[in-house]
């Protein structure tokens, strides 16, 4: 129980990688907050963590809405009293893959300001109030290894991960002084629908020997916000089989 009485929020918690970290933190003794656009899927999810004894409250919100992440943080404060811990995990990759050339503005936007400025927007309101903890706080950004390297006709996402990355060296230098660690995690591919489908070249390509997990992803921010691990401040750290560092030529 690490995170007994820790106030955590994870943004895009109703399903894939964010319900597995909202899980990770409730069985872990902490207080969650789900947020998401999806509120039946976000109802269930935080059901469930309740019924297997954690404590878990859903609140809707698309972060990308200034009015609506400023209700998000005072209402976490109004049930939970304090906000400790933000995982910033909301995110969307679509139009994926739609070609360069046409790749609307409005698509652009769309993008950046859900996976960019929500980020921005959830940090900003979190950290008003996390300043005012003895113990500080600790806020994880999830960016994408596509932040580090690309497929073709992919530029809004790897844009949007990217400044997600610089964003997190920029709040670890602002924030530092209040006491705030501020990471990043570049997950690879991380299998959220049915993991038994994969095939087993998706397994042997990753040099680890298989395909991600959404715990993987858990697991590292558990770590990256554990309070004996506040030397960690400003880093980014890649959870992905290998498969960044490894290097590929045509045979
Ligand atoms: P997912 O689509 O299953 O989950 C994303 C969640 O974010 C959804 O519940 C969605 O409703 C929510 N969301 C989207 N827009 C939102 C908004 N404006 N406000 C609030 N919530 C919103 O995706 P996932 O695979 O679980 O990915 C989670 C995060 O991890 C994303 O940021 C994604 O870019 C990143 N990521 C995923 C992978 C992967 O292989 N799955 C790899 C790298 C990075």
């Amino acid at each position: 129980m690490r995170y007994k009485d820790h106030s955590v929020i994870v943004t895009g918690a109703a399903r894939g990688i964010g319900a597995a970290i909202a899980r990770s933190y409730a069985a872990e003794g902490a207080r969650v907050i789900l947020a998401d656009l999806l509120v039946e899927q976000g109802e269930r999810t935080a059901d469930d963590i309740r019924s297997g004894g954690g404590q878990a409250r859903f609140i809707a919100c698309d972060v990308s809405r200034e009015e609506q992440v400023v209700a998000l943080i005072a209402r976490t404060v109004e049930h939970y009293g304090a906000v400790d811990i933000l995982i910033n995990n909301a995110g969307i990759a679509d139009p994926h893959q739609a070609s360069f050339y046409d790749l609307t503005g409005d698509q652009w936007d769309r993008v950046m300001n859900t996976n960019a400025k929500g980020c921005f927007l959830t940090s900003r309101e979190a950290a008003k109030i996390m300043r005012l903890n003895e113990q500080g706080g600790a806020i994880v950004h999830i960016s994408s290894t596509r932040a580090l390297m690309s497929e073709p006709h992919t530029e809004a996402y790897a844009a949007s991960k990217g400044a997600i990355a610089s964003l997190t060296h920029a709040m670890a230098v602002s924030l530092g002084p209040d006491g705030i660690t501020v990471n990043c995690i570049y997950p690879g591919w991380i299998e959220t629908g049915d993991y038994r489908e994969l095939r087993e070249i998706d397994h042997a390509q990753h040099p680890a020997g298989r395909v991600g997990k959404p715990e993987d992803i858990a697991r590292a921010c558990l770590y990256l916000t554990d309070s004996v691990n506040r030397f960690i401040t400003g880093a980014g750290l890649v959870v992905d089989g290998g498969m960044t560092v490894k290097m590929i030529y045509e045979p």
